[in-house]
């Protein structure tokens, strides 16, 4: 197995693939505007949908159609399964798809929703290419890693632009919505448990069966290595950076 193969099979078992929360989803949702109560039905795309915690959250709350899209059919097989046992499942369809090469219509979508994802293309360039599906009037909802606070220690600030070079201030992320025709209707940063008990627990609870389920192999030893150093540096220095979650609409 690769290691990308060997991060699918770790992640595919999890409920979230990333920092985020059931009532981190409803906040967002809240900072569209959409009347929950009486909207008519809504064409959504939840982009890394991964194994679809927050497109179920979505489907819950809103009338319409939720395309869910991921680049692993295993996540997506996942996404089917659950949705079987509940009532919405007509609601969600799923679609193998790479986020930087979307087959959707321009201005077909009412609202984009993405959680943990956007950095696989990066930030800047996921906003430029999305938000020509959005219809005008359209919402884009995601949630990017981000600085919250001015300076940091030269440890995490290493850490994480070698990681995902694109981290950045609020601020900043801000400034390129706005210089991509979008509008700030909300942001906030996601709460610590959003990180530890909804993610980083779940997840470590799972090494040990994952080394066991791949014999211990070097390569699987590195992911979980990996991981872990990413959740230390996440238990040291969480008062310096977070997923931002930033609502915007098109003008
Ligand atoms: N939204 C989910 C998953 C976040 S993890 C959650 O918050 O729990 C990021 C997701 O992006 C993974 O499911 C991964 O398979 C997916 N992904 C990675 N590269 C992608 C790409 N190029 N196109 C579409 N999805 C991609």
């Amino acid at each position: 197995m690769t290691e990308l193969e060997l991060m699918v099979d770790l992640h595919k078992y999890q409920a979230r693939q990333g920092p985020g929360s059931t009532s981190d989803t409803l906040r967002a949702l809240g900072l569209t505007g959409i009347d929950l109560e009486h909207h008519s039905p809504l064409v959504v795309a939840d982009i890394g949908c991964g194994t679809g915690g927050q497109t179920r959250t979505l489907a819950q709350h809103l009338k319409g159609k939720i395309i869910a899209v991921d680049v692993f059919s295993e996540v997506l097989d996942r996404v089917n399964d659950a949705s079987q046992s509940v009532d919405h499942q007509h609601k969600i369809e799923t679609v193998q798809q790479s986020m930087d090469h979307l087959s959707f219509e321009a201005e077909s979508l009412d609202l984009i929703w993405s959680e943990g994802a956007i950095y696989n293309m990066g930030f800047e360039s996921g906003i430029k290419n999305w938000s020509r599906f959005l219809k005008p009037g359209g919402c884009l909802a995601v949630s990017e890693l981000t600085w919250i606070t001015q300076t940091r220690p030269r440890e995490i600030e290493t850490y994480w632009v070698n990681e995902y070079p694109e981290i950045d201030t609020s601020s900043r992320k801000i400034e390129l919505l706005e210089q991509n025709g979008l509008t700030l209707s909300g942001y906030f940063y996601l709460p610590e448990t959003s990180w530890m008990d909804h993610y980083y627990k779940p997840l470590e609870e799972g090494f040990s069966l994952f080394l066991d389920r791949h014999d211990h192999f070097d390569l699987a030893k590195k992911v979980v290595e990996d991981h872990r150093e990413e959740i230390a540096m996440y238990r040291k220095y969480a008062a310096y950076f977070s997923y931002g979650f930033y609502v915007a609409r098109k003008k």
